[in-house]
């Protein structure tokens, strides 16, 4: 079945509000295996809007349109859909008395616009919002289904999921289903050649690399009659990917990220981390304390920007500072210790690095960053060379960071294992 969305508000069309609805019902669409060819946004316009709704009728079976159904006079979306499948509006005492409730429970009067929402057209499926006054509305007829929901993402969202999913489902009984392989200390070309002839060979399910930054996360997807039977199809592909990426894989949750996985790992082997940063100044430790319930293995980071609190704070040696500077291997590693040692950490990530734009040599150009990590007498260190803005750089190196982390648990976890 063939699925068309269009977006109704002229502040889509100024950029004045960005439009998740589309991104939301268009992944959902996905997800219900509908095919969708077409998707525009209109203005508050009945003209163009008619203009569109009855292109869209010719073509598509079902057409999901977001946003125009409030009270005021230019929400004219209900009025030019029944208008183009010729239906009449009618009241829906149900959605008269959601209005006079949702109204009631917020201390706010009724005006008389607000009756307009309880008109639907006639013999439509109404679909009761109980976090606005708009309904949401169904209309089918013939070989066409218009399923019009209100512009409010919290509103969209929850009636989408909990009312109009499962309707779509009972239309197009295949469903699309898919999961994501997260990976990390590995680019997207590297990736991308490990997996070639599966990528090659795919029919069902499909496999695909995208790529984040500092990660590459593969997406598997299958199309079955059912979720279970999706999944039994996934089950044999992402087999095939943990064997060939092994510790690379960090998750298959969609939801985990690469700070979560480790506070797992951290929780797991009862290590207690720390951070020493210059150029992301506190980023790394923003990304780790993302992660609720970090406190017990998180118990503080230092910024040391200058050569001053990097001597002061975390005992680098001014003769490490002078001989090699503050970019350096030497003065990373010291770094990771020295803030270890000031933290009573058992782990110490640091990053010193320049971000640029300015202060980059021949020597040392823009997007040279060192990371080291100390972990319990143990150190890894690494030598890199980003490029791009300077935010880009000070995301990268904290992505860097994260993974050469996590590296240092994971191998100090099989040192623990062989003892
Ligand atoms: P209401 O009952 O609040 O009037 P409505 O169905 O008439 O809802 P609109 O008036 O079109 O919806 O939009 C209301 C608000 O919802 C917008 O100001 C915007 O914040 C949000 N919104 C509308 N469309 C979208 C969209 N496509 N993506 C994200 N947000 C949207």
């Amino acid at each position: 079945m063939t699925v068309e969305l269009i977006c109704v508000g002229t502040e889509l069309l100024l950029g004045n509000t960005v439009n998740t609805n589309a991104a939301f019902l268009s992944e959902q669409c996905a997800m219900l295996g509908l095919s969708m060819y077409y998707q525009s946004v209109v203005g508050d316009n009945p003209g163009r809007l008619e203009g569109l709704l009855q292109a869209a009728k010719g073509r598509s079976d079902i057409i999901i349109l977001s946003g125009g159904l409030g009270p005021t006079q230019d929400d004219l979306t209900k009025e030019t859909a029944a208008a183009v499948m010729g239906k009449k509006l009618v009241e829906d005492s149900k959605a008269r008395e959601g209005i006079q409730q949702f109204m009631a429970k917020r201390g706010r009067e009724i005006t008389e616009n607000n009756w307009k929402q309880a008109m639907v057209p006639e013999g439509c499926k109404v679909l009761y919002n109980p976090n606005g006054t708009a309904p949401g509305i169904i209309i089918e007829d013939g070989d066409t289904c218009m399923v019009l929901l209100p512009g409010p993402p919290n509103e969209l969202i929850p009636m989408f999921e909990e009312q109009v999913y499962p309707y779509l489902h009972n239309l197009q009984p295949e469903v699309i289903c898919s999961r994501m392989v997260k990976l990390c200390g590995i680019g997207e070309s590297a990736a991308e050649t490990e997996i070639l002839d599966l990528i090659e060979g795919q029919q069902n399910p499909t496999v695909a690399p995208y790529a984040k930054t500092g990660e590459v996360h593969l997406r598997i997807t299958a199309k079955a009659e059912s979720e279970d039977a999706a999944y039994a199809l996934i089950g044999p592909m992402e087999e095939e990917l943990q064997r060939r990426f092994g510790s690379l894989v960090y998750t298959d949750d969609p939801q985990v990220t690469l700070e979560m996985a480790i506070a797992k790992l951290l929780e797991g082997r009862q290590l207690t981390v720390t951070t020493a940063e210059s150029c992301t100044g506190g980023l790394l430790a923003g990304r780790l304390i993302n992660v609720p319930g970090i406190s017990s293995y998180f118990k503080e980071g230092h910024i040391t920007y200058s050569n001053e609190a990097k001597e002061k704070i975390l005992g680098v040696s001014h003769d490490t500072l002078e001989r090699y500077g503050a970019v350096s291997a030497q003065t990373a590693e010291e770094m990771a210790k020295g803030g270890a040692r000031a933290a009573g950490a058992d782990i110490c990530v640091a990053i010193t690095g320049i971000a640029g734009p300015e202060g980059g040599t021949e020597e040392k150009p823009v997007g040279l960053v060192y990371i080291s990590c100390w972990c319990k007498g143990r150190i890894l260190t690494q030598k890199n060379l980003y490029t791009g803005s300077r935010s880009k750089i000070r995301e990268y190196s904290v992505a860097s960071a994260l993974t050469l982390l996590r590296q240092a648990i994971l191998e100090e976890g099989n040192t623990q294992d062989s003892q």
